[in-house]
Parts: structure tokens; C-alpha cells; sequence
């Protein structure tokens, strides 16, 4: 356990650790022009790409250790960056990108030999990608796309989100500084001290950049594949949870919760409501409310919250990421900390059903039938085929639902961190391109495919 002291020094470090980054202006990879930040990572490119592929694995292994070994400033710059979501959490998905992040192992060759002789797949790098990251994950996903990017021998450029550019700014600095360390080039991935949309269109429209990545809502996605450039496309989502009548009512209560309220329910792949059938709804809701900290929210204060956490140009900014606690303040009602999530029953058209929120809100909509849990549940996705997730020991259900919905992410049984490696099978992304359908993003998903072909040698069977 932490004591006042030693949170005090922790405070301390982070403090000093932001003024750092705020004093330290350009350098390490940060610029404060958009043409110089391409100039420099097209320079790093040069060398990283005549590097081996163990010196390319060196310098991940160091982002790795940097990684571990800052992810409490991180979580507690971003928290306090960005007043969105949970250090504790964040810590952990900072953690999971340092441990589960594919290298350089996942950049593999496909091989045909036979009487014509040997035909190769591999995997070669584009060159300089333009990244542009959310605030909602603003290490993880600048951690998560430089170790992916350069392990198939990219350099990268990041335009993020202006709302959280000390964070990522900071990540960036701790990825030059272990390239730096492993005998890597400096500005092997660069971002600028202001990103603006100006900055971001001089990306999108640049020689030097190939390929863009855009980690964000419906606009930035839509501005990245109107741009003429090849675009990886990881937009927004809106997951429903199904809960059908065969599952572990109880577990599916305490997993729903624990997705839900992951980081203040900030991932793109959290749940972000329920659809249950109709005889199982009033035991799951009881479950939510009496096992797993949930406040039950009246007509009145349903009212109260839509009111405060949507506005008529969308989400109120100041109500993202933020805990059901500090939710129920705003709206004059207190309660203690147990409560970590705010829940309710309405119709799928509900706006805080239907919206997606990034706040622990979770509403439930009954539905008759399993049929009709689908068709309610595949509404509230509105298309984005990003994630949904499903509790039932029926795997015709499953298997009808899995169809039905068509997401890049399908949970079944579990929370939904457990999609992206935590506490699931499977390597870590912050990046689920759900709009272009490279689904879960990873180092070969930055690599060129190139077929080389030798004829009628180097078959030795
Ligand atoms: P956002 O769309 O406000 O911003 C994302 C990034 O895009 C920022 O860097 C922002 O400056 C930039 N941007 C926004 N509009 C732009 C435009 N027209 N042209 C160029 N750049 C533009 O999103 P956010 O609030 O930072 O993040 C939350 C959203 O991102 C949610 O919708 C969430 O579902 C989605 N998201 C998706 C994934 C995924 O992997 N699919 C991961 C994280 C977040």
C-alpha cells in the first residue's frame, strides 16, 4: 500500500516529468513543423531500413523496457493531461503494450517451392507512416503503433490529439530515447510540440508518407480515406453486450461491469450497453445492482444525465472517461466509492443507449427473444463493425449472432479487455482498424507484401 509520502514523490516525479516535457520543446523526436518531423523520420527510415532484423528487435526490446518501466507516469500524466479516465487501469494497459505488442515476430515469409523453382512473400516496410491518435489511449496507442511500425521497419510520424500532445509527446521521447540506446537512429518516430488539423492535412497530403493510420472517430477516418493515401481505418464503436438465457447470468453481470468500467469505459471496445432477453433481464440487472456496484438511475435522473452529458454538438467533453461517481455529482447526487458504474433499462433509441458515451453509463434493453435481441443489438452497433460481445452456452446462438453483427471483435463469455490480451488469448493492439477491416492491427499490417521469385533454382527437394 502507498502512504501520503510516497504518493507525494510520485507526484513530485510526474510533476517534474510534464515540466520536462513542456521545457524540453523540440528534440527527441518532437517538432514543431510538420515537413521537418517527415524529413526526419524519412532520415531515421534510411537507416533503420539497412538494420538486421535482431538490431530491429533490440530497439523494441528497449521501447518494451521503457515502456514497464514509465507506465505509472504515463497513466498518471495522461489522467491528469486529459481528466479522462483511471490510473490504475491505465498503468495496466500500459503494461499490456509493453508485454503482449507483437515485434519483429510477427513479420513472417510465405514460401512456394516446387519444379519452377522458389517464389517468396515478404514483408517489406512502406516508409514514413503518418499516425493520428485519440486522447482516450494516448501512450498506449503511440506506444502500441511505434513498436508495430518499426518492426516492420517504419519510421513514424504522429499528429495526436492536441487534448492529450503532452502524454504522447512524452511516449514519443521514451521511443527515440531507446532507439537511441539500443544503437538506433534518433526521431525513429516523430510528432509535433502543436498538432492542429493544418498539421494533419500537410500529413495526409505529403510525398514521404505512403500510408496513414487513423486511430479515432468517424471524422478523422473519413479525412484519412478521402485523402487519395492508402489509410488504415480504426474508427469509432458503439459495442452491445447480448445476454441470452443460457448463460452464467452472474458472471455475465460481473464481466459486463468490469468491461464497462475499464478505464472509465474509455476503449473503443467496451461495453457500452446491454441487450437481454426478456427472462433473464430483471435477474441480470439485480445481479449488477446488488454484486457489482451499480447505482440504478430513475426516469428523473436519466433526464438529468442526458442533459448533462450530451449537448447539441455531441458528447460533453467533460463528462468522457470520467468515474460514475464523479457522473452522479454532476448531477447533485453523491455517492461512495463503491459505486463504479450507472445503470438503467430503456429502449434501444434511449440517447444514452444509442450514443456512444466513453463514460460508465450502461443501459439495458429488454428485448422478447433471442431473434429480437440480435436485430436490437445490431442496430445499436450502427454498422461500424467494430466489437460486440455475447454471453451464451449456445453456440447456435452464438454463431447466428456472430453473423448477424460481422465485428472485427466478438467476445464471448468474457469481459472485453479480454479481446485485446488481457486476460484473453491473442497479442495486444490499440489500434482495431473496424472501417478498412484489417481488424486487429499489428507489425505486419505495416508491411508492403512483395512476391520474389526465383526460377527453376533453389528447389532442393
Ligand atoms: P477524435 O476523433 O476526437 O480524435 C482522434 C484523432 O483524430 C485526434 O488526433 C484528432 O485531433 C484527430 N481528428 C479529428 N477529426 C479530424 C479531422 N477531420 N481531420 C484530421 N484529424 C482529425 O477521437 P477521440 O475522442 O480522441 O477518441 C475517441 C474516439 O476514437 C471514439 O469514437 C473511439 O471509439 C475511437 N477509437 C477507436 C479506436 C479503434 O482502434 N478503432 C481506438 C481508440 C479510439
Amino acid at each position: 500500500m502507498l502512504n501520503e509520502r510516497d504518493i507525494g514523490e510520485i507526484v513530485k516525479q510526474v510533476v517534474a516529468k510534464l515540466n520536462m516535457t513542456e521545457e524540453s520543446g523540440t528534440g527527441m523526436g518532437i517538432f514543431d513543423d510538420m515537413n521537418k518531423a517527415i524529413a526526419a523520420a524519412k532520415k531515421a527510415q534510411e537507416v533503420l531500413r539497412v538494420m538486421t532484423m535482431d538490431q530491429r528487435e533490440k530497439i523494441i526490446s528497449r521501447i518494451r523496457t521503457k515502456i514497464i518501466e514509465n507506465a505509472e507516469t504515463l497513466a498518471r500524466m495522461a489522467v491528469e493531461e486529459t481528466g479522462m479516465g483511471n490510473v490504475g487501469h491505465k498503468i495496466l494497459k500500459n503494461r499490456l503494450v509493453a508485454e503482449k505488442t507483437p515485434g519483429t515476430e510477427d513479420i513472417t515469409t510465405v514460401a512456394w517451392s516446387g519444379d519452377r523453382g522458389l517464389t517468396l512473400i515478404e514483408m517489406g516496410p512502406f516508409g514514413v507512416i503518418g499516425a493520428i491518435t485519440p486522447c482516450t489511449n494516448p501512450s498506449e496507442t503511440v506506444l502500441c503503433n511505434s513498436i508495430g511500425m518499426i518492426a516492420g521497419g517504419n519510421t513514424v510520424v504522429f499528429n495526436p490529439h492536441p487534448a492529450a500532445i503532452k502524454t504522447s509527446n512524452f511516449a514519443v521521447r521514451l521511443v527515440n530515447e531507446a532507439s537511441v540506446e539500443a544503437g538506433g537512429p534518433e526521431n525513429i518516430a516523430c510528432s509535433l510540440l502543436k498538432p492542429t488539423l493544418e498539421s494533419s492535412k500537410i500529413m495526409m497530403s505529403h510525398k514521404d508518407i505512403p500510408l496513414i493510420a487513423a486511430t479515432g472517430g468517424p471524422g478523422v477516418v473519413t479525412a484519412v480515406l478521402s485523402s487519395g493515401k492508402r489509410g488504415i481505418g480504426a474508427g469509432a464503436g458503439n459495442p452491445p453486450a447480448l445476454v441470452d438465457e443460457t448463460a452464467d447470468i452472474r458472471k455475465a453481470a460481473e464481466d459486463i461491469v468490469n468491461g464497462c468500467t475499464f478505464d472509465n469505459n474509455l476503449p473503443c471496445i467496451a461495453e457500452k450497453e446491454i441487450v437481454a432477453v426478456d427472462s433473464i433481464a430483471d435477474e441480470l440487472m439485480n445481479y449488477m445492482l446488488t454484486e457489482q456496484g451499480c447505482y440504478l438511475a430513475d426516469k428523473e435522473l436519466q433526464d438529468k444525465l442526458t442533459a448533462t452529458v450530451l449537448t447539441p454538438k455531441g458528447l460533453n467533453r467533460k463528462c468522457v472517461g470520467r468515474s460514475a461517481k464523479a457522473l452522479l455529482a454532476m448531477v447533485g447526487v453523491e455517492v461512495s466509492d463503491d459505486i463504479r458504474c450507472i445503470v438503467f433499462e430503456g429502449e434501444k433509441e434511449h440517447p444514452l443507449i444509442r450514443e456512444e458515451l466513453m463514460m460508465p453509463i450502461l443501459g439495458m434493453v429488454r428485448a422478447k427473444d433471442f431473434d429480437d435481441a440480435v436485430e436490437k443489438a445490431v442496430w445499436l452497433e450502427h454498422g461500424n463493425r467494430h466489437s460486440a460481445h455475447i454471453h451464451s452456452k449456445n453456440v447456435d446462438n452464438i454463431t447466428k449472432y456472430a453473423k448477424a453483427i460481422d465485428t472485427a471483435i466478438l467476445v464471448k463469455n468474457g469481459p472485453s479487455y479480454s479481446a485485446i490480451g488481457f486476460g484473453g488469448e491473442g497479442f495486444c493492439t490499440f489500434t482495431i482498424a473496424s472501417r478498412t477491416g484489417e481488424g486487429l492491427t499489428s507489425a505486419s499490417t505495416f508491411t508492403k507484401r512483395r512476391r520474389c521469385v526465383m526460377c527453376d533454382s533453389l528447389c532442393i527437394r
